[in-house]
């Protein structure tokens, strides 16, 4: 395995492989059943922090939160701040349906509300037919629509 030890300036970190949809395209949610996905989380909230601060080292500037559907995490919302806390670019990559419930606990964060966080919603269709369709859950585009146009309001 190759080591990494310096120059590294942006990274995607799955949180796990769990997911609300069972979008058409994807195997990332069947891997939910393997045993080595039964202890349910890749890494820890520990871990990651750890892991973090160890990037931050090295010089990475920006991470990025993915899965499966990093948001299906209880522990999300302190992901979020530990990486943010190491003065870090934060992008997320969600399917949107669980988002809308975990967007007061993330304004209250400080650093959401600016530049150095984004979060990017995934579009399987601009209607319902195809979107729902394609992502095998009814009513999915609604509620990314929904928390799209919460999470903008400000
Ligand atoms: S939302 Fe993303 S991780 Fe989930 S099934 Fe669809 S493509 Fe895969």
């Amino acid at each position: 395995m190759t080591q990494i030890t310096e120059g590294l300036r942006s990274t995607h970190l799955s949180l796990n492989h769990r997911c609300t949809q069972k979008c058409q395209m994807c195997e990332r949610w069947a891997w939910e059943d393997h045993p080595a996905n039964q202890a349910r989380e890749i890494l820890s909230e520990l871990e990651i922090a750890s892991l973090l601060k160890d990037l931050k080292k090295m010089g990475l500037g920006k991470v990025t939160l993915t899965g499966g559907e990093p948001t299906i995490r209880a522990d999300f919302i302190n992901i979020v701040k530990h990486s943010l806390d190491e003065g870090l670019h934060v992008g997320v990559v969600t399917n949107g349906n669980l988002l809308q419930r975990k967007i007061l606990r993330l304004e209250e964060i400080e650093a959401v509300k600016s530049k150095q966080f984004q979060i990017s919603i995934s579009l399987l269709g601009t209607e319902s037919a195809t979107h729902d369709l394609n992502a095998k859950v009814p009513g999915a585009l609604s509620k990314a629509r929904r928390a799209y146009t919460q999470f903008t309001k400000h």
